[in-house]
């Protein structure tokens, strides 16, 4: 373990060394079976991995594909995005949630968030719909559901599909039910630093549509529906076998994790409370946060930032640049001052380390640097 200059150990913003460590027999059985079988794509692991998350996320099917990213993408297409249409977003999300619209040759179109949520509007839908908007993907950003009954129901109203974008948010609930089991689509990422991280690359894409999971499934492989027939242009983006026989292993672990980080932000709750200017993050009523991230709003985030780094506590900024004032959207003429909210909690945001591993003594000294800091 490193150390800083006063003898204090560093803490990471995530340790996957820690969780590797509690499930290494596990995870080496499961990787020897499939070296044994030499079958890598689409095999076994990958047919159960998807009937077990479908089961978790409350879904009739799911279809493993190569990233998040690509479960948006080809999620969007399977919705009939097409160049030229809109599609309604947060424009407070990585950057994934916008360029998978914008890599169809459709148009992000951004909204405003929720400032407590973090997560798009649903009041700033109306100003935004118009002629060519086809969809809506909401972000469950850090581990917590967008308000998605009222985005549903405006959805509904004006003929809409709603892509969730999940990435960040397995496990969560909303009145009752698992995120990415809400829209129409639901999107997930296997990114290895997600709750549910394989090691390396992966995605899935949920629905309860049976045409729907049939066309994913072409679109996964080239857009053939037999082998060696294309129908429509495709993609080769699946999700591999090694992958998927990592992430069962992982799967059966992943409520025990969230109920740890839950517990976690409940100890940062108590021990940031008495820290005058810590903006601490709101619980929404409607349902379960899983703490992807634990995000808390600082006038002087930077400076925050930088005390906590020389005491070897490692934060992120996720995100720095909101997506409507990213270069890639220049052509789109947003201006600063266009989406306030979003900007304002880009300038603010810091998530502190929340993973499972993390001990009750080390977020006690997380907590009692970020006090000395606005000291
Ligand atoms: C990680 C992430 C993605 C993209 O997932 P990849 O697997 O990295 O392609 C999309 N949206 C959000 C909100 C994410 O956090």
């Amino acid at each position: 373990m490193q150390h800083t200059a006063n003898g204090n150990s560093q803490i990471p913003l995530l340790d996957l060394h820690a969780q590797y460590d509690s499930i290494r027999e596990e995870i080496r059985a499961a990787l020897d079976e499939v070296l044994k079988t030499q079958h890598f794509i689409l095999g076994p692991n990958v047919v159960s991995l998807e009937k077990e998350i479908a089961d978790y996320c409350g879904r009739r099917f799911a279809v493993g594909v190569a990233s998040g990213t690509d479960a948006l993408t080809l999620s969007l297409c399977a919705a009939g995005i097409r160049p030229g249409d809109e599609v309604l977003v947060p424009a407070f999300s990585f950057i994934a949630t916008a360029d998978s619209i914008s890599s169809l040759g459709a148009t992000p179109v951004f909204v405003d968030i929720q400032p407590e949520t973090f997560c798009i509007d649903p009041e700033k839908l109306r100003a935004k719909v118009g002629p060519r908007t086809r969809a809506i993907v909401p972000v469950h950003l850090y581990g917590q559901s967008a308000d998605v009954d009222a985005i549903v129901a405006f959805a509904q109203a004006h003929g809409l599909k709603v892509i969730e974008d999940n990435a960040q948010a397995i496990g969560a609930t909303y009145h009752g039910k698992r995120t990415g089991g809400l829209g129409d689509f639901g999107c997930l990422s296997f990114f290895p630093s997600k709750n549910l991280g394989g090691y390396g690359d992966g995605g899935m894409i949920l629905t309860d549509s049976e045409e729907a999971a049939d066309r994913l499934r072409a679109l996964r492989s080239h857009g053939s529906v037999k082998k060696y027939v294309s129908r429509e242009q495709g993609w080769n983006s699946r999700l591999d076998e090694l992958q998927a026989a990592i992430l069962r292993v992982k799967l059966r672990h992943l409520d025990r994790w969230c109920v740890a980080r839950r517990n976690n932000a409940t100890r940062y709750d108590s021990r940031l409370a008495k820290v005058s200017g810590v903006v601490r993050p709101t619980v929404a009523g409607w349902g379960e946060h899983v703490f992807h991230q634990y995000t808390i709003r600082l006038e002087r985030r930077d400076a925050v930032q930088e005390f906590l780094a020389n005491e070897g506590i490692a934060s992120a900024v996720y995100y720095p640049v909101p997506l409507h004032l990213q270069p890639i959207y220049l052509h789109l003429a947003y201006r600063p001052g266009d989406l306030p909210e979003c900007e304002r909690a880009a300038s603010e945001v810091l998530s502190l380390p929340i993973y499972p591993e993390l001990t009750d003594a080390q977020i006690e000294r997380i907590a009692d640097s970020i006090a000395r800091a606005l000291r």
